[in-house]
């Protein structure tokens, strides 16, 4: 292993853990923006007894094991889903980090722009799946609220020189078209079946990966794989509840499994798919 192929490794086990502790905080996120809580302040504390989580039971992933899933002070147990969140988190920030930064001579402003540009997305998408599948709601700060921050984004990696950013005209048709488009998809869903499809939530989250990726073709993409995936996971549903068909599931969840589909292997579906590269 070469000296370059060592820091290569060792900048991905930096996203990796750099992934950990940003996925602690999405707990934190997870849990109290459907509650209006601040996600500042005050600490972690808990819901039981409320004793303060101390800095040395706050590590991600591992404090989980070694409290063995429960409060020091009370024994309550904590859910197996915040070291899942924590390391699922981790993980997507190293594969996000290898995608965008192929090799160690790529690494230079540009990248690490696009990488926490990026990493910003990933962290909206992974929090709003969570938040939408327990509340049924998605966040304005992860779908409409970051929607200039897609466009900011592109921008800077655009002027930077980061290669598969869309330019911010691209961002701010991508944006419209995914708002208004899912729009008028639901306005028209009411129209003709007299029930709501999705949420108004789906068409801020739109808006949202349109200002990352532009319009054509990764809106396309996105909900026809959310829909595919919506349709397998209500049929598997029904047949697994024994005909109980559970009508209010979330769309949320699916649109950010299709929109991290796209950005891992988005260019693969695109040259597959058209022919071009
Ligand atoms: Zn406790």
């Amino acid at each position: 292993m070469t000296p370059l192929d060592e820091l290569y490794l060792g900048m991905q086990g930096m996203a990796g853990v750099f992934g950990a502790l940003f996925g602690s905080f999405l707990n934190v996120c997870i849990v109290r923006m459907p509650e209006d809580r601040s996600v500042a302040w005050p600490g972690s504390a808990c819901p039981h007894c409320g004793a303060g989580v101390r800095p040395y039971d706050n590590v991600p992933v591992f404090a989980w094991f070694w409290l063995r899933g429960r409060c020091r002070d009370c024994r309550t147990p904590f859910s197996a889903l915040y070291p899942t969140i924590e390391a699922m988190f981790a993980l997507l920030c190293v594969l996000l980090f290898r995608r965008i930064i192929p090799d160690v001579a790529d690494v230079d402003k540009a990248h690490l722009v696009a990488l926490v540009w990026y990493g910003w997305l990933l962290f909206a998408l992974v929090g709003l799946t969570f938040i939408d599948l327990r509340h049924k709601i998605i966040p304005d700060a992860f779908s409409i609220y970051s929607v200039p921050v897609g466009v900011a984004g592109a921008a800077l990696c655009t002027h930077l020189g980061f290669p598969y950013a869309p330019t911010w005209q691209q961002s701010v048709v991508g944006a419209a078209t995914g708002g208004l488009g899912l729009y008028t998809l639901m306005a028209l869903y009411r129209l003709v079946r007299k029930r709501e499809g999705m949420g108004l939530g789906d068409a801020k989250l739109l808006a949202l990966l349109g200002s990352y990726f532009a319009a054509i073709p990764a809106l396309l993409f996105i909900v026809i794989a959310a829909s595919v995936l919506g349709s397998i996971v209500g049929v598997a549903t029904l047949l697994w509840r024994r005909g109980t068909l559970q009508l209010a599931m979330p769309f949320g969840p699916f649109l950010a499994v299709g929109a991290v589909v796209w950005l891992f292997f988005g260019d693969d579906v695109v040259v597959r798919w058209t022919g071009f590269g």
